[in-house]
């Protein structure tokens, strides 16, 4: 299985081709080009998701922000799924989600909370795939998303200009290098 800049797990693929990593660099720009100015009201409404990921290297890190010894933290808050990777026990919400909304363990925080909703794998696959294939409607593929929500409204109205001048870019490219 490869997988992309350590976290986006690419299923079937053993490999990834030349071709395939200049499309998926493109789109992961466009996912991280809302990361600067991103409108973060710290309202806790993603903390109610499901299917947390933690990274292996990050157990250590937010075991101890949580002031949990380490094997009970594996034990008593985390799940390994089929394909290997761990998740935070489902909870509604999230186990570090304080009275006030506010996450206990914000410093220390799996990176998929800093991720979302711009760079995490679901929005991430959907660009990618935008920019590999000029008649997907990138808008109806991001319908998912919480037009209420502050963050993902900003992604919603601006993303379907950002993959036409991404897919621009790249046809000049390819027009070019013919
Ligand atoms: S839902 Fe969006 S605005 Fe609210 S805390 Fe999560 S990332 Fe921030
Ligand atoms: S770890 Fe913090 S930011 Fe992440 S889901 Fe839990 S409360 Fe929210």
């Amino acid at each position: 299985m490869a997988v992309y800049r350590g976290k986006y797990i690419l299923h079937g693929l053993k490999e990834i081709s030349p071709e395939m990593e200049r499309d998926l660099d493109a789109a992961y720009d466009i996912c991280m080009s809302y990361k600067e100015g991103f409108p973060c009201e710290m309202c806790g409404r993603c903390c109610c998701q499901p299917n947390i990921v933690m990274l292996p290297g990050e157990v250590d890190r937010v075991a101890h922000a949580a002031g949990v010894p380490l094997h009970k933290f594996v034990t008593e808050y985390l799940n390994r799924t089929r394909d290997g990777r761990l998740l935070l026990k489902k909870t509604n919400p999230c186990a570090f989600l304080g009275k006030d909304r506010k996450c206990r363990i914000w410093k220390d925080r799996p990176e998929i909370c800093d991720d979302f909703p711009y760079a995490v794998s679901m929005f991430m696959s959907r660009v990618y795939i935008a920019l590999t294939d000029d008649d997907a409607d990138i808008v109806e593929m991001t319908d998912y998303m919480d037009d209420s929500w502050p963050c993902t409204k900003v992604i919603r109205v601006s993303i379907a200009d950002k993959v036409r001048k991404a897919r621009q870019s790249k046809h000049l490219t390819s027009d070019a290098s013919r």
